[in-house]
C-alpha cells in the first residue's frame, strides 16, 4: 500500500553505502522505521529533507506484517532551522524528539499528539529566550493527551484544595505524587515522592494554564525553579511511562542548568 503523510524525523542513520534508515513520526500511521534506498547518493532525490527534527510529507510503500518500510519520496514542509544556533533550543527540541520517540508506536496514531509536537518544535524554534519552558509545556500536555493529566490545584490524596503552601509544612514546600500535588497535611505524612516549592507549584500551575508554547517564553526561572519544574514534570512522566528513564538529550541539558 502506497501512502502519503505528514511527518516528523525523529532520528536519520546512515545504512550500508548509500542508505539511510530513519524513524518518522507520522500523522497517520504514528511511529514508523523506512528505508531511504540511495538517499547517500551524489544525485540523492531527497535532498536535505531526511535530517532529523524536520517536518516532512513523505510517500511510504508500507509492507503489512513489516517493521522496515520503503520511503519512495520526502519532501521537506519545514525545517526548524534556528533550532541548532543556540544550547538551549537544541536541548529542548532534542528532549522533545527523544520523548515522541519514546512514547509513540506503529499504528498508533494521535493527531492531537502530533500537532503539539509540530507546534511546540516551532515555538522552540522562534524562542529567543526561555526555550526550556517549551519543553516544559511540552511536558505538560503530554500528560494530558496520554491521559494523565497532573492535579497541580487539589491534594491527589485528599482532595483538599491546595492553598497556601505553607500551611502544615515546614519549609513551605510540598510533597509531589503520582497524580500531581499532595496538601500540607499530607504532605506532612511524608508519602510523597520529591518536592516543591511555593514559586515551583506557581511555575507549574502557569505552565498548565496557558494555550501555546510561545507563551511561556517570557517567563525568566531561577535556574533552582528551572530544576524543580524539570525534576517534577519528568517523575511525572516516568511515573507513568514505562521504560522512560533519563533521556540521552538531558546529558545536553545538564551542561546548561
Ligand atoms: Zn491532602
Amino acid at each position: 500500500m502506497i501512502v502519503k503523510t505528514e511527518a516528523i524525523v525523529l532520528r536519520s542513520r546512515k545504512f550500508r553505502e548509500t542508505s539511510k534508515i530513519l524513524t518518522l513520526y507520522t500523522r497517520e500511521y504514528g511511529k514508523l522505521s523506512v528505508i531511504a534506498k540511495g538517499a547517500r547518493d551524489r544525485r540523492a532525490k531527497f535532498g536535505s529533507a531526511l535530517d532529523s527534527m524536520n517536518y516532512v510529507v513523505a510517500i511510504i510503500y508500507k509492507k503489512e506484517n513489516r517493521d522496515l518500510h520503503l520511503l519512495t519520496q520526502c519532501d521537506s514542509i519545514k525545517s526548524f532551522n534556528k533550532l541548532s544556533e543556540d544550547m538551549d533550543r537544541m536541548a529542548a527540541a532534542l528532549s522533545i524528539i527523544e520523548l515522541v520517540e519514546v512514547v509513540t508506536r506503529a499504528e498508533d496514531e494521535s493527531k492531537a499528539l502530533f500537532n503539539m509536537v509540530v507546534q511546540t518544535l516551532e515555538a522552540v524554534n522562534t524562542a529567543t529566550t526561555n526555550a526550556m519552558n517549551v519543553l516544559y509545556f511540552f511536558e505538560m500536555r503530554l500528560s494530558e493527551i496520554l491521559g494523565f493529566r497532573p492535579n497541580f490545584h487539589q491534594c491527589s490524596r485528599c482532595g483538599a484544595s491546595i492553598g497556601q503552601v505553607s500551611d502544615g509544612t515546614k519549609e513551605g514546600e510540598l510533597h509531589l505524587s503520582s497524580g500531581g500535588v499532595l496538601c500540607g497535611k499530607c504532605s506532612h505524612e511524608r508519602i510523597g515522592h520529591g518536592i516543591i516549592s511555593a514559586a515551583g507549584l506557581r511555575i507549574l500551575q502557569e505552565i498548565q494554564k496557558v494555550p501555546h508554547g510561545e507563551a511561556v517564553t517570557s517567563m525568566t526561572l531561577s535556574s533552582q525553579l528551572r530544576d524543580e519544574v524539570h525534576t517534577a514534570l519528568r517523575r511525572h512522566l516516568q511515573t507513568h511511562i514505562g521504560g522512560l528513564h533519563r533521556l540521552k538529550a538531558d546529558a545536553v541539558f545538564s551542561a546548561i542548568m
